[in-house]
Order: structure tokens, then C-alpha cells, then sequence
């Protein structure tokens, strides 16, 4: 498992460079962006076998038979540390499956740079990959971001940028920290600090161009301020879920912090 640039030819290590020269065949999501690689970095063209969404189920045993008849294979993705929302996660578990010894050459990977980029805490983090992009999957994940007290992050694409940050300070309240990493270790680097509110000015509503990492704060003890609205409607989920008004109400204190009495109160009264 080779980790490769997110944007920086520099940021290849020597030991990815030796390795990628050294192995009998390359598995990787695209030929072209691999071949491509291996030209910047001076090296011969190599066989290549494509592993993908699609492919990496037959992929995984290929490179299971192919590591048995004595070959090395090394895998990597189109940028950044295979398996972190790209193909790889599948053919490391079948490969140990196998028996098969796996090694890392570690490299950058989008998500730990822009953590670190962000000033944010970095003692406890979550990483969400992509956010459902929309529907009732799109609002629970939300919900559960806003009441989350680690620092979270999560990969975005340009074209939603804007509306998911407007959808968090929805959830979130506008005063909620967050960093967007745009273009990391590349030209057009930049990270927007600040509350939702004041990056969401920054950025405006427009679809950015560029790779987008967004980093938010955790809920702090006073970061979420809830409403009655906020709390019926999750009261409303919980109950359409099944769930009784008792234990919806004990899963709503439970996620707010909210004092049960208030909570209780808001689910025997009604609107
Ligand atoms: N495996 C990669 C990694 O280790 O970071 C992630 C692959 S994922 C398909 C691609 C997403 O990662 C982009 O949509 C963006 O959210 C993020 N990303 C990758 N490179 C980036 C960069 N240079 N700057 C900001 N975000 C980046």
C-alpha cells in the first residue's frame, strides 16, 4: 500500500519511489493518472491492473494470486493513502484473508493534512469520508455532526461545498469553528478559518473550484443552543423510528444534553 501525492510531486517519498519502481505490477485506479506518475518519477512503464469500485472485488484476488506465484505487488490510488475513500480497504483485507504480508509506505493523505491545517483540536477527530448527499441518510448524519463533540471531518466536492456548509450552520449554529482546506499542497492552497457564518462569507454561495476538505469544531458544553423546535423534531424522528415517547425522550436528553424535564415536557404537551 503506497501512499502517493494529493498534489506535490515533492511529497513522494524516496520509499515510494524505489518501491514503485522495484515491484512486478502496480494495482491502481487508473492507468493513466498511474502511468502518468510513473513517468514524472522517471521510471520504466510497468504492468498495471486496475482496481476500482467496480473492479476491486475480482481485483483483490487477482492480487492474491499474484503475490501466491511469487510476484510483488504494490496498490495505490489516484492521490493520497489508498483505502481513505478510494479503492484498497477490500483487496488489505484479502490479501490478509490470504495470509499475505502487507506492507505501508505511508504517505499524505487529505484528511490528516487538513486536520492539522484547520488549528482545530486534534486530540480526537472523526472522519465522515463524503456526506450522503442528500435525503433522510444526509439529514441523521448531519444531526449526528452537530451534536458531536470531537472535531470532525469530512471530504466535500466543489459543487456542494456551499450548501453543506450552509446546511451546518443550520444544525450547528452559525458560531460553530470550521477550516476549509481548499487545494492542499498545491498553487491555489488556501485555508478559511472562522465561524460557519463568517466562512460561509468568505466563500459565498457560488461552487467553488478546486478539492475540499471541510474540518468543524466539536460541540462544545454551550456550541449547540436548542430550541423546542430542535428538540420535537427530534423527538419526531425518534417516534417515527418506533421508538416510545419514553425512550424517545430519554435518546433526545441523551443527544442534547438537554435536562429531561424540559425534553418531557416538549413530548407530552405537544406543539
Ligand atoms: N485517498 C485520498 C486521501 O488520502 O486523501 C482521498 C481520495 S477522495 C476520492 C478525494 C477527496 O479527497 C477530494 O474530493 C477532496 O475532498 C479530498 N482531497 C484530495 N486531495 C485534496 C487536496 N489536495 N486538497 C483538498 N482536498 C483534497
Amino acid at each position: 500500500m503506497i501512499g502517493t501525492p494529493i498534489g506535490n510531486l515533492g511529497d513522494i517519498t524516496d520509499r515510494a519511489r524505489d518501491t514503485l519502481g522495484a515491484v512486478d505490477l502496480i494495482a491502481c485506479e487508473d492507468t493513466r493518472r498511474t502511468g502518468r506518475l510513473l513517468q514524472l518519477l522517471g521510471l520504466d512503464k510497468k504492468p498495471l491492473l486496475v482496481v476500482n469500485e467496480h473492479t476491486e472485488h475480482q481485483a483483490a484476488s487477482e492480487v492474491v494470486r499474484r503475490i501466491s506465484e511469487g510476484a510483488s505487488v504494490a496498490l495505490v490510488s489516484d492521490a493520497g493513502m489508498p483505502g481513505i475513500s478510494d479503492p484498497g480497504q477490500r483487496t488489505i483485507r484479502t490479501v490478509l484473508d490470504a495470509d499475505q504480508a502487507v506492507e505501508i509506505l505511508p504517505g499524505p493523505t487529505a484528511l490528516i493534512t487538513a486536520l492539522v491545517a484547520s488549528g482545530l483540536a486534534t486530540g480526537r477527530f472523526v472522519f465522515e469520508g463524503f456526506l450522503a448527499r442528500k435525503g433522510r441518510e444526509r439529514s441523521e448524519q448531519l444531526d449526528q455532526i452537530a451534536v458531536e463533540r470531537r472535531t470532525v471531518v469530512f471530504y466535500e466536492s466543489p459543487k456542494r461545498v456551499a450548501a453543506t456548509l450552509q446546511d451546518l450552520a443550520r444544525v450547528c449554529g452559525e458560531d460553530r469553528e470550521v477550516a476549509v482546506a481548499r487545494e492542499l499542497t498545491k498553487l491555489h492552497e488556501e485555508v478559511v478559518r472562522g465561524t460557519l457564518s463568517e466562512v460561509i462569507g468568505v466563500l459565498g454561495d457560488a461552487s467553488p473550484r478546486g478539492e475540499f476538505v471541510v474540518v468543524l469544531a466539536g460541540a462544545g458544553d454551550t456550541a449547540v443552543t436548542w430550541t423546542d423546535d430542535d428538540l420535537r423534531t427530534r423527538l419526531d424522528r425518534h417516534r417515527a423510528d418506533g421508538a416510545s415517547t419514553r425512550d424517545a425522550v430519554l435518546a433526545v436528553v441523551e443527544e442534547s444534553g438537554v435536562e429531561k424535564r424540559r425534553v418531557y415536557a416538549l413530548a407530552t404537551r405537544g406543539p
